[in-house]
């Protein structure tokens, strides 16, 4: 793993959150993205070399609802930008991690990604992500 590409912060109102960390990172917001397949609206702020992923959730059963439900708003993930997703997914297999997704998937932001269980790594979910070669 190269870096942390982004950490990814669950919300319930995704205008409202926007605001506020325009306010607190003195920066407004680069894009809004829908990625469909997981039911989430998103927002990217840059600072400096570091990108802070808002995510609001689209769908009452979605993952990022379920999050809230569960521990209320807050950290939801650290993604850590790796060159070979492939490559570091059966990597961290071999080392026992237990992967949510067997192939990478699109996420946000034209990136491959997979999620580590939270249960693997002291309860954090992890997120791998690669930049997109298409
Ligand atoms: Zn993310």
């Amino acid at each position: 793993m190269t870096r942390i590409e982004h950490i990814g912060i669950a919300v319930k109102d995704l205008a409202a959150a926007e605001e506020i960390y325009a306010r607190l990172l003195g920066v407004p917001s680069y894009k809004r993205e829908a990625v469909e397949s997981e039911g989430v609206i998103t927002s990217f702020f840059k600072t400096g070399p570091n990108k802070i992923e808002l995510l609001e959730s689209t769908k009452a059963d979605g993952p990022i609802a379920k999050a809230i439900d569960k521990r209320g708003e807050g950290i939801h993930h650290i993604a850590f930008e790796v060159a070979d997703i492939r490559a570091e997914m059966d990597r961290l297999k071999a080392e026992g991690f237990i992967l949510l997704n067997e192939e990478p998937k699109r996420g946000a932001d034209n990136k491959l990604v997979c999620f580590v269980h939270p249960k693997s790594a002291n309860g954090v979910l992890v997120e791998l992500c690669q930049e997109n070669p298409e």
